[in-house]
């Protein structure tokens, strides 16, 4: 077991013209799992694995694993490996000699066990037919094995891995993120993971840290930050196409629900009903409503039933669904469906969500008010149901 801790970690960079806060007291803990840092570009992930690389300085805070105070440390006294991007390989060497390079020079081993050790870790990577090719003659995916290959072989306590696959087409990258992850399962080994791509966070992540401006926004498992999302920020970060996000104006219909009144020129629309004991807001209030794409349901004609009208603007058909963006007023919005459902530009829809799929975000701070998910955790905002 080994716990990677960052506490309250800023990292500020002085120039003649400005302060920069790169990463802003930043705290996260990883232990034998895969965290992702996920974030907009400029937003503090390469920082923060620099940080804990040594390849940074530490303006404020403190890094350890288990423990043990590494925030000065040299980076080769950490045991932390690093892979980058743009694999970083010693093009006058050989695949193996590439892999060997750090017990070469870090260790005494004699020259019979390191190549045991190389042709192990190849195996494990399924290169052990290049060891003796140049590293020139590889294509891209290979590269990157024999990157990973390299920051293994020392064995570190600690992994960390800036947007690996970066560079690779799209079906490589896919096989590429399968092996990865069963390769961090298998070998348990504490990893931290720098991307921007939102898919490879879902897919790989024990927990998912989303980085803004250099802070976390939320540190969560992959399904508790798409259901649950602390703020406006993190539901339109994860989820595609992104949740569409509308400014609206609660109202009590009737005693016992809330509408909400879309904040247009003309206002007319109602986009969701919600039972008051659901939803933590007064009437007046101005919130953002949030509604995940596929959680609209559009019908080709405007009906009596629940919701509101929306005009197509345009269809991309996507094979599997079909992503229908419409407009209200002067605004678009998406919705996931069917792929047999397909209405023209210009049609006019009905589009209705079910009250439990609505989201709600205050509209000074962003903050979520109400999740779908964690109004089913809190049964104190939903009087009615057994607990
Ligand atoms: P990307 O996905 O584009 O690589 P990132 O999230 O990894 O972005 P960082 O590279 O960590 O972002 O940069 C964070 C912020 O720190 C950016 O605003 C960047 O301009 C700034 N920054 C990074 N390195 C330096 C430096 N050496 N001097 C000054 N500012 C820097």
């Amino acid at each position: 077991m080994v716990e990677l801790k960052l506490d309250h970690v800023t990292k500020r960079y002085d120039d003649a013209q400005e302060t920069e806060t790169a990463v802003n007291e930043l705290s996260l803990t990883a232990e034998d799992e895969l965290v992702v840092l996920l974030g907009p570009s400029g937003c503090g992930k390469t920082t923060t694995l620099r940080m804990i690389a040594g390849l940074e300085s530490v303006t404020d805070g403190r890094i350890s694993i288990d423990g043990r105070d590494i925030t000065s440390l040299h980076p080769s006294n950490r045991s932390i490996a690093m892979v980058f991007q743009d694999y970083g390989l010693y093009t006058t060497m050989s695949v193996g000699e590439n892999i060997g390079y750090g017990l070469k020079h870090s260790t005494d081993l004699p020259a019979a066990e390191r190549r045991a050790r190389v042709e192990e870790v190849a195996s494990m990577f399924d290169i052990e037919e290049l060891l003796d090719r140049e590293v020139t003659e590889l294509s891209g995916g290979q590269k990157q094995r024999v990157a990973l290959g390299r920051a293994m072989i020392r064995d570190p306590d600690v992994f960390l891995l800036d947007e690996p696959l970066a560079s690779l087409d799209a079906k490589l990258r896919s096989e590429m993120r399968t092996e990865l992850q069963q390769l961090q399962a298998e070998m348990d080994i504490t990893t931290v993971y720098v991307t921007h791509d939102q898919k490879e966070a879902m897919t790989m992540a024990d927990r998912i840290a989303i980085l803004n401006d250099g802070v976390i926004q939320q540190a969560a498992p992959p399904e508790e930050i798409y259901d649950d999302p602390a703020n406006r920020f993190v539901a339109d970060f994860l989820g595609n196409p992104p949740m569409n996000q509308l400014p609206a104006v609660v109202e009590p219909a009737g005693s016992e629900t809330y509408a909400f009144r879309y904040q247009g020129e003309h206002s007319n629309i109602v986009l969701a009903t919600v039972p008051q004991t659901r939803a933590d807001v007064s009437g007046g209030d101005t919130v953002v409503v949030g509604l995940r794409p596929e959680a609209l349901a559009i019908t080709p004609h405007p009906t009596d039933r629940n919701g509101f009208d929306a005009t197509v603007a345009v269809t991309e058909y996507q094979g599997n669904d079909n992503f229908v963006h419409l407009q209200i007023e002067e605004r678009e919005l998406t919705a996931v469906v069917l792929p047999t459902t397909q209405p023209a530009p210009g049609d006019r829809v009905r589009v209705s969500i079910e009250p439990e799929e609505i989201y709600l975000f205050d509209s000074d701070t962003g903050e979520t008010i109400r999740s779908p998910k964690h109004q089913d955790e809190k049964p104190s905002y939903d009087s009615g149901r057994p607990i």
